[in-house]
């Protein structure tokens, strides 16, 4: 995958309860998906886990007009 020079993780706390997914028992893994960004998550507060997608273009069936 390309090098990132400002290589930041985006996803820092749980969606399910707030709390930081850096803490030493959660598990925080990125991966790619083609040139989508996937983000693993389990949190050790709540025991949420599931996984986040940052993607490049969205597939609309059909764009709202204005
Ligand atoms: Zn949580």
């Amino acid at each position: 995958m390309a090098e990132k020079n400002n290589y930041e993780m985006k996803l820092k706390y749980c969606p399910n309860c707030g709390e930081s997914l850096l803490k030493p028992n959660s598990l925080l893994n990125e991966y790619w998906i083609s040139e989508d960004t996937a983000y693993f998550c389990w949190c050790e507060v709540c025991s949420w886990r599931g996984e986040i997608i940052e993607i490049k273009r969205v597939t609309a069936p059909e764009l709202a007009t204005s």
